[in-house]
């Protein structure tokens, strides 16, 4: 089976949440909201080198700023401009920030993420942008009951993966552009992703119990 990761996703539970289950060895957290997150990151400051935080809720551009130099991955860009304004924006002295492709994988007019048929060129523009690292592709897919019913977006979005990793390898030969993140899966649809090749599951309620209080 591939290697997967898990994302724990602590939106809306508090930073003593992040702590407990970063005692109990996770690293790797995942936020919605830009200003829950924020202020998460500063409470947990001491932790930071230990931890990687990740955005997966939709960002606007006039949030880019704080995103760019606070968080260590985006898996919801799906906009050239929201793109180019994290790699202006990314501190020098950090790393390249981490990208993940959001894909409205199940073609619903209200939800976000690029189409399919746009991918291709949001996928190559970005990954010429320099203090961005295109890593791989993220959906959220339309919540479905069954098994089999679940698979089908997960697939679409594996083969959409492997279909960027040779259009993209053509065009950067010798690059180090490895696309090895499918961030896909989440506490509804975890086995369905995990059987069409997710590598990185964001799971939260699983994790934490069901989110009661409202969300900010
Ligand atoms: C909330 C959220 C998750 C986690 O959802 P659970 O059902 O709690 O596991 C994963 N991905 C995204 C984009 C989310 O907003």
């Amino acid at each position: 089976m591939q290697d997967i990761s898990l994302l724990v996703v602590s939106k809306t539970f508090p930073a003593s949440a992040v702590r407990a289950a970063h005692a109990a060895g996770e690293r790797r957290f995942g936020e919605n909201y830009v200003q829950e997150g924020l202020d998460k990151i500063t409470e947990l400051a001491e932790l930071r080198a230990e931890l990687e935080w990740h955005l997966i809720g939709p960002l606007q551009s006039n949030k880019t700023k704080p995103v760019a130099q606070h968080f260590d991955w985006v898996h919801s860009v799906d906009r050239l401009k929201i793109a180019q304004r994290l790699s202006e924006q990314r501190p020098p002295e950090l790393p390249p920030l981490n990208i993940c492709l959001q894909v409205n994988i199940s073609g619903e007019a209200s939800k976000s993420g690029v189409s399919a048929a746009d991918l291709p060129a949001l996928a190559q523009a970005v990954a010429g942008l320099p203090r961005l690292r295109l890593r791989g592709l993220m959906a959220v897919p339309e919540p479905a009951a069954d098994f089999e019913t679940q698979r089908q977006p997960h697939r679409a979005l594996a083969a959409l993966l492997a279909q960027l990793r040779r259009q993209l390898g053509q065009q950067h030969k010798g690059q180090d552009l490895s696309l090895d993140t499918l961030s896909m899966g989440m506490s509804a649809d975890l086995e369905a992703a995990i059987a069409e090749g997710a590598s990185m599951v964001r799971v939260g309620s699983a994790i934490f119990g069901a989110r009661t209080y409202p969300q900010v």
